[in-house]
């Protein structure tokens, strides 16, 4: 979540975080009424008056998948680009292009690349510039 969201949150009088809770069921007759969260750490669990149930997902980039020769941060965003380039995994005498990753050929854009601003029109627009980026790596001329 961005910063300037999680500061809102901390600061607004009418909001409870409950940091390592989870959502662990649901209640209603015709719509949800009463939702039970429990305690990550104690495994306590407390019923709680819930008019509506609001998720975020999406934000792990979820690259445990991914060959070890897919550079990634720590968090596991794939390395591209510049960041490509500071790895040792990196190898070729080229620099990268912007957004390959250390496997050359081998391009990623979006969210799940190291340092994406994670919006929608970056992640289309990165898909929309690394096209050149293919035709580049796939022209006779490339190594
Ligand atoms: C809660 C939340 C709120 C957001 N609000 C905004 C907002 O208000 N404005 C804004 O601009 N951006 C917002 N974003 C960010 C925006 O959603 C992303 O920047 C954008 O969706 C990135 O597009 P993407 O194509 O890179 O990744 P995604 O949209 O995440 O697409 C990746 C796709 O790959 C699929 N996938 C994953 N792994 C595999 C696999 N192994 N094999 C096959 N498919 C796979 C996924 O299912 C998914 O469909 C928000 C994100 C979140 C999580």
């Amino acid at each position: 979540m961005s910063s300037y969201l999680i500061d809102a949150i901390e600061a607004a009088a009418n909001v409870t975080v409950r940091s390592s809770h989870e959502v662990v069921a649901g209640r209603g007759t015709s719509r949800l009424e009463m939702v039970t969260v429990r305690d990550r750490t104690t495994g306590v669990e407390e019923d709680l008056r819930a008019d509506g149930l609001i998720l975020m997902i999406g934000a792990q980039p979820r690259t445990d998948w991914l060959p070890e020769s897919v550079g990634r941060d720590r968090f596991g965003f794939v390395r591209a680009g510049a960041d490509a380039a500071a790895s040792a995994l990196w190898t070729l005498d080229r620099a990268p292009q912007p957004y390959e990753t250390t496997v050359p050929g081998l391009f990623s854009v979006g969210d799940v690349r190291c340092g994406s601003v994670k919006r929608v029109a970056s992640a289309v627009g990165e898909g929309s510039v690394v096209v050149s980026q293919l035709h580049q790596h796939l022209s006779p001329h490339d190594v």
